[in-house]
């Protein structure tokens, strides 16, 4: 049962208002990308990850990745860069593409949420294994409304609210059935579970345990230094169930 980790790395993440694309920016002296990668890589059930990056960008990820940043065991389990899209889902549908026959299951991850833990990961890809499809996420703290033109539509039951984050676990051929079916109808996910969930098809949510941030502006690069410098390590700790 092969298990491949895609690291969608080929956002500008223009909102961070840094030069360079988001995943290339350091917090505490290490790209995110490589954050990311690093924590997929130290996942068990992981056998290769698979950096997605910038179309324009892949000499700047091969000056990075010829220096050997990473660990022997990212080393081993990296494949060739692949080319992102215009798109999230662009750059999932190209990552998906380079996969080969013997993938069976798929765990796609935002480089942007580069704190993830490899016991949360570990834990979404073995509900994954056992159901079909699972996702990490959150409850929400707060009250959710939907909006429209400056009026409440709903308010959902909060306990039915959840933060949806990645990894985002599937078996391959139902994430590149739920893609083909949203392309073929002109829907663009936010995330990679609506697409499947649109198949019809259930998809279990397991609890983060360790933070789990997206960083997206450049106060969450300060609260991740802060939180990394508290002397918190993303990277350890204990495989669990
Ligand atoms: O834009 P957003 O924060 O939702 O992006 C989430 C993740 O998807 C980021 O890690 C980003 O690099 C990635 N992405 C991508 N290709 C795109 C757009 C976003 O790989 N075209």
């Amino acid at each position: 049962m092969s298990t491949a980790a895609l690291v969608l790395a080929a956002g500008r993440g223009e909102r961070l208002g840094q030069p360079i694309p988001k995943a290339f920016v350091s917090l505490a002296g290490t790209p995110l990308l490589v954050r990311s990668l690093e924590a997929m890589a130290a996942v068990p059930e992981v056998d290769r990850v698979v950096p997605v990056v910038p179309p324009n960008d892949l000499r700047r990820w091969s000056a990075m990745a010829v220096v050997g940043v990473g660990s022997q065991q990212l080393r081993e389990k990296l494949a060739g860069a692949i080319s992102g899209g215009t798109r999230r889902q662009d750059s999932v549908a190209a990552g998906l593409a380079s996969l080969g026959r013997s993938v069976e299951w798929v765990a796609v991850h935002d480089a942007a949420r580069c704190l993830v833990t490899p016991e949360d990961a570990s834990r979404v890809i073995r509900r994954a294994q056992q159901c079909g499809a699972a996702i990490l996420a959150e409850p929400v703290r707060d009250t959710i409304k939907r909006v429209r033109d400056g009026r409440i539509l709903e308010t959902p039951p909060r306990e039915e609210c959840w933060v949806a984050q990645t990894p985002q676990v599937f078996r391959l051929e139902l994430l590149r059935e739920a893609l083909a079916k949203a392309e073929a109808e002109g829907v663009l996910g936010t995330d990679d579970a609506q697409l499947v969930e649109r198949l019809g098809v259930e998809v279990q949510v397991v609890p983060s345990r360790s933070p789990n941030w997206k960083i997206t502006l450049p106060e969450d690069l300060v609260n991740a230094e802060h939180w990394l410098a508290s002397g918190q390590t993303p990277l350890g700790g204990e495989l669990d169930s």
